[in-house]
């Protein structure tokens, strides 16, 4: 393969920094440079500066012209439900038309229909709709995702759903990072506890045989798994190796970013009625919390999570889309950006080291991506704009110019 330099981008965003999430002030250093270049060789970034200086050792490279645009780091996306069958469509306009979430339930709407549907397609059929998501992703400038299972709710097919990522995973550039995520809620006639059990004894032990999953989360909520479930579903998790994640504190405060400290998760996720003390536990249980403001936002609520009170808590904040089919249909991070600094009321800056760095750590990858460093994946995204702050001020126009993975172009 032949070296790749890159030239002349109005802003190559590097994100390169300390080697851990960053927190605090730390999220508006981006480490910009005007007129930047990067040198590629293989999957790797081998130089990164400035144009001149580029262009002198570049050689016989392909030059890739980023003349008027911005390069950043791909996107890395830290949270979402990737492999699920069909849509939400009815829900969707249900809701538009003022139905409440329980009226929705009622008519066989809600995660159940997502799950009968998911629970009936084979995994053909599942890989092809996987695959168009995917699609939508590296669209919008995402190289890195984290996929959880979570809508089939039984053994087989929990199975089912993280074999078609690992399949995704060779057949995409995008990057799936697989989450067992069966606690995603109770299945209809089943008791809570013997459910719990079925994860603990039968699913976990063929997941990690199998090695289909990296991590483990738990949807802990009022009606779906408390925290005394919650706490025995992931210490099993963490005996057989994986690494935790957590649904926390989304619609009510059970004390979940608490436990997630007291379990030393990964992350903590949603976060949006997490009061102090829960900011205060996640400090010290130094768990980086994801925020996702697209759910908010697509369920049609104000609540946000309190990003800023967690950012001067110095806590090392990612954002991430929650993709899903029922409260965040969307795969966009730019979108993402948009809402963050309109809502949560984030900087630009803060909310780009939210979307490439921060996620990068969070999912144990922190040395390999998130940055544009010599020594790291060649995982880059252009994008037709020449300052980085557009991407989170259009909102909703697509800017995405090329998107390049271990220095391979996805068309
Ligand atoms: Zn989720």
């Amino acid at each position: 393969m032949k070296p790749l330099a890159v030239l002349h981008a109005s802003q190559l965003v590097t994100l390169a920094g300390p080697r851990r999430p960053r927190a605090g002030r730390e999220l508006s250093e981006l480490a910009i440079i005007g007129d930047g270049g990067m040198l590629i060789r293989g999957d790797r970034i081998d130089v990164v500066g400035a144009s001149s200086e580029i262009e002198k050792n570049s050689g016989d490279a392909e030059v890739i012209d980023a003349r008027g645009k911005v390069v950043l780091p791909g996107f890395v996306d830290a949270h979402t439900h990737l492999v699920f069958a069909g849509n939400r469509l009815d829900d969707f306009e249900c809701r538009a038309r003022g139905d409440t979430y329980e009226q929705i339930a009622k008519a066989g709407g809600g995660i159940w229909s997502t799950v009968e549907k998911t629970g009936t397609a084979s995994e053909a059929d599942l890989l092809l709709e996987a695959r168009r998501h995917a699609d939508w992703f590296l669209r919008c400038g995402t190289t890195t995702v984290e996929s959880k299972s979570g809508y089939g709710l039984t053994v087989e097919d929990e199975l089912k759903i993280l074999r078609v990522m690992r399949r995704l995973n060779h057949e995409t550039l995008l990057e799936i990072v697989p989450t067992f995520l069966g606690a995603h809620a109770v299945p209809q006639k089943m008791n809570a506890d013997d459910y719990v059990d079925l994860v603990i004894n039968e699913m976990l032990p063929r997941v990690t045989s199998e090695n289909l999953a990296e991590f483990c989360d738990v949807f802990c909520e009022r009606n779906y798994f408390n925290l005394d479930q919650s706490r025995r579903i992931l210490s099993a998790a963490k005996k057989r190796g994986l690494k935790l994640r957590m649904h926390a504190d989304q619609l009510s405060s059970l004390g979940a970013a608490k436990l997630a400290a007291e379990l030393n998760a990964a992350t903590a996720d949603h976060l949006e009625k997490t009061d102090g003390q829960g900011i205060a536990a996640l400090k010290s249980g130094r768990v980086q919390p994801v925020l996702l403001p697209g759910s908010v936002y697509a369920l049609g609520s104000t609540g946000y999570p309190r990003a800023r009170e967690m950012i001067e808590a110095d806590l090392a904040v990612v954002i991430a889309t929650d993709f899903n089919p029922g409260s965040s249909p969307t795969a966009s991070l730019p979108m993402i950006l948009s809402l963050a600094c309109t809502q949560m009321k984030m900087s630009p800056a803060e909310a780009i080291s939210a979307s490439t760095i921060n996620p990068a750590y969070s999912l144990d990858r922190g040395d390999k991506i998130g940055s544009l460093e010599p020594g790291k994946l060649a995982n880059f995204a252009i994008f037709d704009c020449e300052d980085y702050r557009e991407l989170a001020y259009w909102f909703g126009i697509p800017l995405t110019h090329g998107v390049y993975v271990k220095g391979k172009k996805a068309d």
